[in-house]
């Protein structure tokens, strides 16, 4: 869509009332540390229950790929687990599987009729992504899926935690 708001916040993705919010999860998706840690604890045990049925159904989610449950107590209604790739220099096609994980989680997210959609810095905490280059990659991701899709989303927000990936997410969202 022409007019998808695509935008970035400095907060917490918890408190975010859109219709899901991505999770950065790992492949066993029986949750981590980090934004995995809070959405689990914010949201309650029902997400970590739905999370087991989808490993008993499929097994591990595969890094660039993307599931989703409900929002449990979240305000959002629905959340999209998605791996993020660990970060071993960049030749290990790291920028490949990081674009992957926005466009699998906004393929997900229409294909559940949401309109609204919230995304932390996907693998740029214990994952260990060098921030400028998880930054570039995300608007870039996210930009070619809104070209390429005649999509229904209304909004995409990046929701940075810290002042370091907000002034980066700021500076590329400027550009245009
Ligand atoms: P990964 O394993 O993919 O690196 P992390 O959870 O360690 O995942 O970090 C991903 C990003 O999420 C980091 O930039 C981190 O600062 C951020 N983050 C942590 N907690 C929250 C939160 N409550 N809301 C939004 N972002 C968060």
């Amino acid at each position: 869509m022409e007019n998808t708001k695509l935008q970035v916040i400095k907060g917490d993705i918890t408190k975010q009332e859109v219709d899901a919010i991505v999770n950065a999860a790992n492949s066993s998706l029986l949750g981590g540390g980090g934004v995995d840690g809070a959405i689990h604890r914010a949201g309650g045990p029902a997400i970590l229950e739905e999370c087991k049925q989808i490993r008993a159904r499929q097994g591990e989610c595969p890094t660039g790929e993307a599931v989703i449950t409900t929002g449990g107590k979240l305000p959002a209604k629905y959340v999209i687990h998605t791996v993020g790739p660990v970060w071993h220099g960049g030749n290990q096609n790291e920028p490949e599987l990081l674009a992957s994980c926005y466009r699998n989680s906004l393929a997900l997210a229409e294909e559940n009729g949401v309109q609204s959609i919230a995304f932390p810095n996907i693998s740029t905490g214990v994952y260990g992504y060098p921030k400028e280059k998880a930054a570039k990659v995300a608007v870039k991701a996210v930009r070619e899926y809104l070209q390429q899709n005649n999509t229904s989303l209304q909004s995409i927000t990046f929701v940075c935690f810290d002042e370091e990936n907000y002034a980066l997410y700021e500076e590329l969202l400027r550009d245009h």
